[in-house]
């Protein structure tokens, strides 16, 4: 086993409480609770708001600084004995309408319980570490997921987002006014800085660290995407008179290019992700044969070179498989994957080993605000185990034992991470 932690991580990941971490996050779930066991907190809501007021009077109560910046991204501060960059930890608040009680609260709360761990202990650090929330991640009432990430990493800037209307008809712009309004004694801060580094506990929200029995995972990546639509363009006819070899049927043609697609994304590894998951059917009539037949393309995976060739491929194999139908590619989004920096990767995995915790490399599946903060700072995620990899449903899981580990481990990486040097 490698004893490369300081004695100092050590004694703050043992001073990580439990039991106080699971009380907070049973009394956050109960802000916004489903009558089916969920969570229903979305960003800029009252409700996100009471959750963003119950946290300010924990950090308060232990004197520790809480400010806000433009975009709500919110922050406890523990001071560092010389003015430096900050070490960040945290996730974000809000929940899908139809969500659990752990996506996202929970890396805040091991946060927040890093900064009460070290507290406890009276273990001084350099640099300062700082609690963050970060503002509608979830982009569940405004489709624009992980606002208040990409708004201080600079990966775009926030104006882009405050016209985004959301499901229930509000204007960003006004929820995010609301919500800075209704907590007016909180310290105004810039948006961005930069940090020394971030880290973000999170549940896997995927079934291997359950499956493999293990506590911890290292997040190696997230994986990028792209998006497209495909068309195809068959002639409409009476379904009774036209004659079977002289047709040019939409659905037909789509169902062999879709048939081509899973060809082209087959991969023994299972490291692909490929859903077809909207069809569209014009005119969507019994007794017609189909005009036209849209389809969606959600491709994912780790590595941008896989990305690119097999999407390249594409648009020509969807038009030779629907044939005689014409076909054509719509490109909608793409995304490149994010890249842990593997000094954080192997700071956060030999963490874990050290304390005795079993641990492996994974990258993750769904997206974070860890990707965007990684192209402001060096970066890296740790996941615990949720049961049956159930994430944005009310059923979400994970055992008091493994959020304790996973706050134990982020304490130590925190502190870890803190005295190292990452450039
Ligand atoms: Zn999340």
């Amino acid at each position: 086993m490698s004893n490369g932690l300081s004695e100092q991580a050590r004694a703050a990941a043992a001073a990580v409480d439990g039991e106080r971490l699971w009380s907070r996050l049973m009394a956050m779930a109960a802000i916004g609770a489903r009558a089916d066991g969920g969570v229903c907190r979305q960003a800029l809501t009252r409700e996100d708001r009471d959750a963003r007021a119950v946290l300010t009077g924990w950090a308060r109560a232990r004197g520790l600084r809480v400010s806000v910046d433009a975009a709500a991204n919110l922050f406890v501060t523990r001071p560092g004995a010389r003015d430096l960059p900050p070490l960040l930890i945290g996730s974000h608040m809000d929940s899908q309408p139809a969500g659990g009680r752990f996506d996202g609260i929970y890396g805040v709360l091991a946060a927040f319980e890093v900064l009460e761990a070290l507290e406890d202990a009276g273990l001084g650090t350099g640099r300062p570490i700082e609690m963050v929330a970060w503002t509608n991640e979830e982009g569940g009432r405004f489709p624009c997921g992980c606002t208040g990430s990409m708004s201080w990493s600079g990966e775009a800037p926030l104006e882009n987002f405050l016209d985004v209307v959301g499901a229930d008809g509000v204007v960003l712009r006004d929820a995010l006014a609301e919500t800075l309004a209704a907590s007016p004694d909180i310290e105004r801060r810039g948006l961005g800085g930069g940090a020394h580094a971030y880290i973000e506990a999170h549940i896997e929200q995927g079934p291997v660290l359950e499956r493999e029995g293990l506590a911890i995972a290292a997040v190696t990546s997230i994986q990028g995407f792209r998006m497209s639509h495909v068309t195809v363009t068959g002639t409409p006819g009476h379904a009774g008179t036209t004659p079977m070899a002289a047709r040019r049927d939409a659905v037909q043609g789509a169902l062999r290019a879709i048939a081509a697609l899973n060809e082209l994304m087959a991969d023994p590894s299972d490291t692909v992700r490929f859903t077809v998951g909207c069809i569209d059917v014009e005119p969507n009539s019994p007794n017609t044969i189909p005009a036209r037949a849209r389809f969606s393309i959600d491709f994912r995976h780790p590595e941008e070179a896989v990305l690119e060739a097999r999407y390249a491929r594409i648009e020509a194999a969807v038009r030779a498989a629907a044939a005689p139908c014409d076909a054509d590619l719509e490109h909608e989004s793409s995304m490149s994957p994010g890249v842990f920096p593997a000094p954080v990767v192997a700071a956060i995995e030999a963490a874990a080993r050290d304390l005795g915790l079993p641990a492996m490399r994974l990258p993750s599946g769904a997206f974070h605000d860890a990707l965007f903060i990684a192209r402001a700072c060096p970066a890296g995620m740790l996941f615990i185990p949720c049961k049956a990899g159930l994430s944005h449903h009310p059923d979400e899981y994970a055992t008091p034992q493994d959020c304790e580990a996973g706050a134990r481990v982020l304490a130590a990486t925190a502190m870890q991470l803190a005295e190292a040097t990452l450039s």
